[in-house]
């Protein structure tokens, strides 16, 4: 599983980071950054319940 995330649309409210710290975090302006290139399998649910939790859709799941 891969994470596309589109920096432009993220509006840095967190609740990615908040859901999944393990998978998201954000850098020094509040924009999101995707720990892992490809999620490790362990964290996939983690992964995936963060990205859904995004309020602007930044966060695309990829296989
Ligand atoms: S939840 Fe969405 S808008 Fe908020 S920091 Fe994460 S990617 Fe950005």
């Amino acid at each position: 599983m891969r994470i596309d995330a589109d920096r432009d649309r993220c509006e840095g409210h967190g609740l990615c980071a908040d859901v999944a710290p393990e998978v998201y975090d954000l850098d020094d302006d509040a924009v999101v950054v995707v720990r892992h290139e490809t999620v490790p399998p362990e964290l996939e649910r983690k992964a995936d319940a963060g990205a859904r939790v995004c309020p602007v859709a930044a966060l695309r799941v990829t296989s």
